[in-house]
């Protein structure tokens, strides 16, 4: 099955002056269960795209199908909740809230997703163990390394079980042994299935994932290896 299909993807930024292309006509599939990464520099459409990915914003043109679903010109009721159940983030700053513990940082996101209090706990709990935190559950923030915090906001965004997985740069500013850290996690959550895109600047992380696409100048196509 399909998790992703983008077919014609147009968008620009327009204000009284000018008009900026950021994504010229993007077409994309991603298997469920697949592991995408998207390189590109900067300034070429990643993040434009990943927003249109995670129904932040729309495209001009083209179509956006989610697991089946057409998702452009979709009603702000069905973005709603898709963004709330199908779809989850981890950006570049880990938006931690730091007098709380990973355990609670998690159990916070699970009551926004609205799910019942006496479940939170154990969700929680299994979330932060698949990014290999059993032992940390109750650290703060500061007590973590940057790679420890990343995994936390990692299992925050996987403890409801999202389909899809989008993340922006997710080892951006964290050290090499870091960012191994949180890719490893990202590996193990594909392996049980999760949908994962990932922009990353960093070729040898993305050459993990099991598909790599480049996005130059607002056109996005498959990696040569
Ligand atoms: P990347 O994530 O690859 O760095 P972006 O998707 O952020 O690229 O940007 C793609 C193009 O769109 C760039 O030329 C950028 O300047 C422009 N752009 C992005 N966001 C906006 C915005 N809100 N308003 C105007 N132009 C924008």
């Amino acid at each position: 099955m399909e998790a992703v299909v983008l077919r014609g993807i147009q968008k620009s930024y327009r204000d009284d002056t000018l008009t900026t292309r950021a994504l010229a006509g993007v077409d994309l599939s991603v298997q469920a269960g697949e592991f995408a990464a998207i390189i590109g520099p900067s300034g070429s459409g990643k993040s434009t795209l990943l927003n249109i990915l995670g129904c932040l914003d729309e495209a001009d043109e083209g179509s956006y199908l989610l697991f089946g679903e057409e998702m452009q010109g979709a009603k702000e009721r069905q973005l709603g909740r898709v963004r709330n159940q199908v779809l989850a983030f981890v950006f570049q700053g880990f938006n931690l809230i730091p007098g709380k513990s990973a355990l609670a940082n998690v159990e916070l996101q699970l009551k926004y997703r609205g799910v019942p209090p006496a479940q939170r706990r154990q969700m929680a709990q299994q979330a932060l163990e698949q990014v290999g935190l059993s032992h940390r559950l109750h650290y703060r923030p500061a007590q973590l390394s940057g790679g420890q915090q990343q995994r936390v906001a990692v299992a925050r965004a996987i403890a409801a079980r999202p389909r899809l997985l989008l993340a922006d740069e997710p080892t951006g500013n964290l050290d090499s042994a870091s960012a191994q850290e949180v890719l490893c996690a990202m590996e193990q959550l594909r392996c049980r299935g999760t949908t994962i895109v990932m922009i990353t600047h960093d070729p040898g992380l993305a050459a993990r994932a099991d598909r790599v696409w480049v996005m130059e100048d607002g056109v996005l196509t498959p990696a040569s290896n």
